[in-house]
């Protein structure tokens, strides 16, 4: 029988640094995806590690459209290779399907009939990536109520985080991008989503078991993602996987202080291709930014390997602003 354990081993050994590249093709690169990929390259070739491609098309509504091709490759094109992959998201929802089961099994999620209205009612103040801490509203429905709700509404299906005092659902790690953490889940999130009332698997459960299947041992990404760690955490406990190491990096933002966003196509690949005409160009300017590299001159991905430290990256306190001038020059 297939169960949540027996895929197939990750290819890489055990000692060996495995990074990851989980881009979701929602638009075009822009320059703030390229500094995380590119962090999560370094880092993983600095160790002598691996990485592996992962498309993040878990959303139906993400499956069409260019963005996988040209995100790839964008990414052949600034040199930063892979060596597992691409993997789809969209291909293992069997993988997911599973891993809710188990969880299902040991009475771990319950069916949420929450609408987003009565979500943002309800909830206390808000976790750190802008989605309300649950009130545990349907945490106690009685199967009655599940049946009679379920005729009328399709649940969201949540998973149960330990109350506030239980050592559990509290996790302290060492980011190598921003340093000694600690969340509590039952203040920070509250009961969070594995699968939303659509039947599309959370983010949160599928970067877990695709993660430990593909046998990640860092996961370098932006600090939005930050504050999920823990809720990832707890994840892997549950289903007996464990913890990669994790690396956040700071955002890339305009000089107003604003987010770069792949909607608005805010210094997107296709600009920035066109702007710098070459990779080196492109990403020895990006170093610099960064305070990888000591100038802003031309070099490859692999002449960056020698020149990075996460010492670098974490001298940064706030995000790094981008020198709009600077770029209109290059
Ligand atoms: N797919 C997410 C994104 O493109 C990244 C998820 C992750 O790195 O865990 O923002």
């Amino acid at each position: 029988m297939d169960t949540l354990h027996d895929s197939p081993a990750p290819v890489s050994p055990a000692h060996m640094t495995v990074g990851r590249f989980a881009p979701s093709p929602s638009g075009r690169m822009h320059l703030g995806n390229v500094f995380s990929s590119l962090v999560a390259w370094l880092s993983a070739r600095a160790q002598g590690g691996r990485i592996v491609m992962r498309i993040e098309d878990l959303d139906p509504r993400t499956q069409s459209g260019p963005w996988t091709d040209l995100l790839l490759d964008d990414l052949r094109w600034l040199g930063l290779y892979w060596d597992e992959g691409p993997f789809f998201q969209h291909e293992r929802f069997e993988r997911y399907r599973l891993a809710l089961d188990a969880l299902r099994e040991r009475g771990l999620v319950y069916p949420c009939f929450c609408t987003r209205a009565e979500l943002h009612a309800a909830s206390a103040p808000h976790a750190s990536d802008g989605t309300p801490i649950y009130a545990g509203t349907c945490r106690g429905l009685s199967e009655a109520e599940i049946e009679h709700r379920s005729q009328t509404r399709p649940p969201a299906m949540r998973l149960r985080v330990p109350d506030a005092d239980d050592p559990r659902g509290v996790f302290a790690f060492d980011d190598a991008g921003f340093g000694p953490q600690r969340d509590v889940l039952a203040e920070s999130c509250g009961d969070f989503l594995v699968r939303r009332s659509d039947g599309v698997f959370a983010y949160q459960l599928a970067v877990v078991v695709d993660d430990a299947e593909m046998g990640v041992t860092e996961v370098v990404r932006g600090r939005d993602l930050l504050g999920s760690s823990a809720r990832q955490m707890y994840l892997q406990d549950l289903l007996g996987y464990e913890h990669p190491a994790y690396a956040h990096v700071p955002l890339l933002v305009a000089p107003e202080g604003r987010r770069l966003s792949k909607r608005d196509r805010d210094l997107d690949m296709e600009g920035l291709r066109e702007r710098f005409k070459t990779p080196d160009a492109l990403l020895g300017w990006l170093a610099h930014t960064a305070g990888i590299a000591p100038d802003a001159r031309p070099r490859s991905a692999e002449d960056l390997v020698d020149l990075f430290s996460w010492d670098a990256i974490r001298s940064h306190r706030e995000d790094i602003v981008i020198d709009e001038k600077a770029l209109v020059q290059a």
